[in-house]
């Protein structure tokens, strides 16, 4: 059971996945977004080489200016990626984000049986009700679902395409949000 994110429920929480929204890793060459700078990194999670050799560190593409714009709109922004924590060491720095707190999933690759994102169900027990944007490749009418039943605030499941990352519309989408349906539960 994940323990609920601590602090005053002042402001909606912006639940930020890495791989998608903020690396476009499904970008072929030609189609990749103007921006975004290459980084080469080695997470602990990567697995070693043939007879273990180390792992071989991957590309991760990021926009430096993601991080001043997803401050922007008024959330309290955390991490619900793959990456767990290690955001913080390896991707939070070069977007220009402090380090964040971050949902804890237990098995990242978990298969649902009710069709949900692995992430899904750890990120409504974390949320506890409080109004959160979450912004993934991941989402699908599964996810919408589960979130309707669950979790009792408001909540907005972005889904942005793994080829183009966050854009321009999407910022709009969540600025709107937070001032809007995010913001409802708190006036
Ligand atoms: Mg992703």
């Amino acid at each position: 059971m994940p323990t609920p994110q601590p602090g005053p429920p002042s402001r909606p929480l912006l639940l930020l996945d890495v791989d998608g929204p903020l690396n476009p890793f499904h970008a072929q060459p030609h189609e990749r977004p103007a921006g975004h700078a290459m980084h080469r990194m080695s997470p602990s999670w990567l697995l070693p080489g043939p007879d273990g050799a180390p792992a071989t560190p991957i590309e991760v593409r990021l926009d430096p200016g993601h991080g001043r714009r997803l401050l922007g709109p008024g959330y309290d922004l955390a991490w619900a990626s793959g990456w767990q924590d290690e955001a913080n060491a390896w991707i939070a720095p070069r977007i220009g984000l402090p380090p964040l707190p971050h949902v804890p999933f237990a098995d990242i690759r978990a298969w649902r049986p009710d069709g949900t994102c692995a992430k899904t169900w750890e990120i409504v027990e974390w949320a506890a009700g409080r109004p959160f944007a979450w912004v993934d490749d991941d989402i699908d009418e599964a996810d919408r679902a589960f979130v309707a039943a669950r979790h009792p605030g408001p909540a907005l499941l972005h889904r942005v395409h793994p080829a183009k990352g966050l854009r321009d519309e999407d910022f709009e989408v969540l600025a709107d949000w937070a001032a809007g349906p995010g913001a409802a539960a708190h006036r």
